[in-house]
């Protein structure tokens, strides 16, 4: 059904339109009985949406795919991919479909995608659906991580559908509208290119550099360029994650983003205790996506995604190769520059440092954390404190005092900044065991918990009295923490 006055936001269709090869045309399931669970209103006004339209019966069919907006074609994206180091050439939008795209208030264009609208032809044996839990839990992760200031897709809204969904046990079922810069991925490459056709590969690539990557644009080797931004965004986003303790879970090429966007919140955590080998995903037996493994993972990804490139970069394979080996070659430097830079600035390092000094100080606190393992988040908060003089609360957390203190004489010699270190260092993550309290009320209907959470880490820096209780680590009694993704 397509609706002129559904909204006063212009959508597009351009993906649908220009890549009709990876673009199949589909319609979202009805949702017998939609209901709203969240509404992100600064959101809906970015982009030019009334909330209160958005929030009425019109809106949320709008939120569902259930009522098409002018200039609206929906579509399952296509796409391939290696999960877990397998390649699957046929992966595509099982249960999402890409809604259009609009202009955001900054001028750039985003892509409105729902999540759980049902079975689509790139299915296989999926349902197609989508559960309140892990919907909402993309919700609260991915506007934590925007609140973090790391690259990320948005979350507009959870609707729930009405329908009962069969998981382990019967679920609500609920559809996430996503917003993202694009939904390219690196698997949107790999498809491309696997279908021979090096004039769609080439089409691909010049929507990339126009979306996202414009300063390719005029560069002789345009191809060669985009792989290096590509590169650069990648580095410095997989940086982030790992200066918060972020753990994606499912890293796999199908869920890396041209864009450099966090994207597919799956099972996904904040570390709680310092753990290089952290994993959270059941799924994830051998721990190839570990905390520590992120940014090796992530320069494989990258591999892969300038080998789709190669007939782009030169006629000739060999030189090809050597192009993209070159590029490659940068991602290592990119990402190191990038977390040496966070880390100094979760230190409270001064500009004009010398690195000689700086660099064994971080290398030394490494070595602390790795054998004491303290609550990473808290640790560097109380690390603030300690660069007022109140050095106890840190010092609560370290093993080795001796060594800690030696380590904090040369650190406060250097005079660091108490009140950068709290422009960037949270207080408040969606923790863990918060989370699934509030996926838990959630699922039984009672969303007070998830508008609670939220207020905390909509504003991650900010100490307020009362949210100590989101400040706080799990208690013993959670236990090892493991999440399910694909649920
Ligand atoms: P993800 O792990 O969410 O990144 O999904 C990997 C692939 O599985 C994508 O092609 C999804 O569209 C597909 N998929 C995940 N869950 C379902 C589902 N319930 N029904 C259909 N396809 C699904
Ligand atoms: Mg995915």
């Amino acid at each position: 059904m397509s609706d002129i006055a559904l909204s006063p936001v212009t959508f597009d269709d351009h993906f649908a339109r220009e890549f009709q090869e990876m673009a199949i045309p589909w319609q979202a399931d009805e949702a017998p009985d939609p209901r709203l669970l969240v509404l992100n209103e600064d959101l809906a006004a970015e982009l030019g949406f009334d909330p209160g339209f958005l929030r009425s019966p019109r809106g949320l069919r709008l939120l569902v795919g259930n009522a098409v907006p002018a200039q609206s074609t929906p579509v399952a994206q296509a796409y391939a991919g290696h999960q877990f180091g397998w390649y699957a050439p046929r992966l595509g939008d099982g249960r999402a479909l890409l809604l259009g795209e609009i202009a955001h208030a900054d001028g750039q264009l985003r892509d409105i995608h729902l999540k759980g609208s049902g079975r689509t032809p790139f299915a296989r044996n999926g349902d197609g659906q989508a559960v309140v839990g892990p919907m909402l839990r993309e919700y609260i992760l991915s506007e934590s991580m925007h609140a973090l200031h790391i690259p990320t897709t948005r979350s507009l809204a959870v609707v729930a559908t009405g329908r009962q969904v069969q998981r382990e046990i019967l679920l609500p079922g609920a559809v996430l509208t996503r917003v993202a810069s694009s939904h390219l991925r690196v698997g949107s490459f790999q498809y491309a290119r696997s279908t021979g056709d090096i004039g769609l590969l080439r089409r691909l690539a010049d929507h990339a550099i126009t979306r996202h990557h414009r300063s390719a644009a005029g560069e002789d080797g345009r191809y060669l360029a985009l792989l290096q931004a590509v590169l650069s965004a990648q580095a410095t986003l997989v940086a982030h994650w790992m200066l918060v303790g972020f753990v994606h879970g499912v890293m796999n090429t199908d869920n890396m983003t041209i864009s450099g966007e966090t994207i597919d919140y799956g099972p996904c955590a904040f570390m709680e205790g310092f753990d290089p080998v952290a994993v959270y995903s059941s799924i994830d037996e051998t721990g190839r996506y570990a905390y520590r493994n992120q940014p090796l993972v992530a320069e494989w990804n990258l591999a892969r995604l300038a080998e789709t490139l190669l007939p782009l970069f030169h006629e000739d394979q060999e030189q090809a190769v050597a192009l993209a080996v070159e590029a490659l070659e940068g991602f290592r430097p990119k990402y190191s520059a990038a977390w040496s830079v966070g880390m100094n600035a979760k230190l409270g390092f001064r500009d004009g440092l010398d690195d000689g000094v700086t660099s064994p100080l971080v290398d030394e606190l490494v070595a602390l954390l790795q054998e004491s393992r303290p609550d990473y988040t808290s640790f560097f908060r109380h690390l603030g404190k300690a660069a007022r003089g109140q050095a106890e609360p840190a010092r609560r957390m370290i093993l080795d005092l001796e060594a800690f203190d030696a380590w904090l004489a040369r650190w406060r010699a250097l005079m660091p900044d108490a009140d950068a270190m709290d422009r960037v260092n949270p207080i408040y993550i969606p923790r863990n065991h918060l989370v699934e309290e509030v996926l838990a009320a959630a699922t039984g209907g009672n969303t007070g918990p998830l508008e609670r959470l939220m207020e905390a880490v909509a504003s991650p820096y900010e100490e307020r009295p009362g949210l100590e209780r989101y400040a706080a680590p799990a208690p013993e009694s959670f236990g090892p923490y493991r999440t399910f993704c694909g649920t």
